[in-house]
């Protein structure tokens, strides 16, 4: 008799902040017609810009790609203030739907640079929420990229020092990271409330809770979703066999699943729940049809959309 079986993580896929990108986007497409501009990928995920663009959103790297005028919509992952005088310079009307999670990160900084505080940013480099946040007070702001970066970290006064994190990070690596901080710099302080979000957590425990019976974990995600890329790093430390990130079900080998009884399955924020269900009924024609869901969060969070879209919704009857 197979044994064959399928542990589903709950909480997966889409959070609070992308879900409000998404429908930003979408309502904006709504009220004011297409084509909408969209600085960025809305959120990280290939299917859901696609999805987008089909409908009329027009993704673009920068303001200047935007004809003047022009309604500009910008990504979950929070711009610098630049980016705001850039749109403001060009005259275009410019939604935000920078995830609120990432502006309490924006104003932490903010208000610590007010206060002349060196600000520990530990994130990835390149990364666009990274690059937001930096933006904010980037005199004050240095990067630090993972506990071997720790080393490079070079500060005015010692007693004057804060961290803060980008939103997506492993939880673990993160507190490593924080360890060794703490090591160099004893009297340094900690944001006033988690910077590392509700989500990004949530789907990380999730994980860890149903990794060690897995032999193959599989995350949906986009290589360039932060988030998503930690659930396979966070499934191989917490006892996975195997582990990896796919966008769609065709792209997984069926060798991935030779000699294994129990594949693990979960999402990325920016998922959305067809993609899953896809990778479900994929796993269902190899014999993987029980699924037990392990469900090991609720989440109820619910982020109301940007002010001006909320106002133009309800000129044009768009509810
Ligand atoms: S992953 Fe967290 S910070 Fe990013 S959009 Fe979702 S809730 Fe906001």
């Amino acid at each position: 008799m197979s044994t064959k079986r399928v542990l589903l993580a709950k909480p997966r896929g889409y959070c609070a902040g992308v879900d409000r990108a998404v429908v930003t986007v979408e309502k904006a497409l709504e009220v004011y017609g297409p084509p909408i501009y969209v600085r960025k990928e809305i959120v990280h995920n290939k299917h859901v810009v696609s999805t987008l663009e089909a409908k009329g959103a027009i993704f673009v790297e920068e303001n200047e790609e935007v004809p003047v005028g022009a309604t500009v919509i910008f990504s979950a992952h929070g711009v610098a203030p630049v980016v705001h005088d850039e749109a403001k310079a060009r005259e275009l009307r410019a939604i935000d739907a920078t995830c609120p999670l990432v502006t309490k990160v924006h104003n932490e900084a903010r208000r610590y640079a007010a206060e002349d505080y060196d600000i520990l940013l530990i994130g990835h480099e390149g990364h666009e929420e990274v690059i937001g946040t930096s933006g904010e007070a980037p005199e004050h702001i240095q990067l630090v990229d993972g506990p071997d970066d720790v080393a490079n970290v070079k500060v005015r006064d010692p007693e004057k020092v804060v961290w803060l994190s980008q939103t997506t990070l492993s939880v673990d690596e993160t507190m490593e990271t924080v360890e060794r901080l703490r090591a160099k710099l004893p009297l340094l302080q900690a944001p006033p409330s988690d910077d590392i979000c509700y989500a990004t957590q949530n789907r990380q425990l999730a994980v860890k809770e149903m990794a060690g019976e897995c032999g193959l974990v599989i995350v949906v995600g986009s290589r360039n979703s932060s988030n998503s890329v930690r659930l396979v790093e966070v499934a191989l430390g917490a006892g996975a066999n195997a582990s990896y990130l796919v966008d769609f079900a065709h792209e997984i080998d069926e060798s991935w699943l030779e000699g294994v009884d129990t594949v693990g399955v979960t999402s990325g924020a920016s998922v959305p729940d067809e993609l899953v269900q896809e990778v479900l009924r994929f796993l269902a024609e190899r014999g993987y049809g029980e699924v037990t869901e392990i469900d090991s969060a609720e989440e109820k969070l619910v982020f109301s959309l940007p002010q001006d879209l909320k106002r133009d919704m309800k000129k044009a009857g768009v509810s």
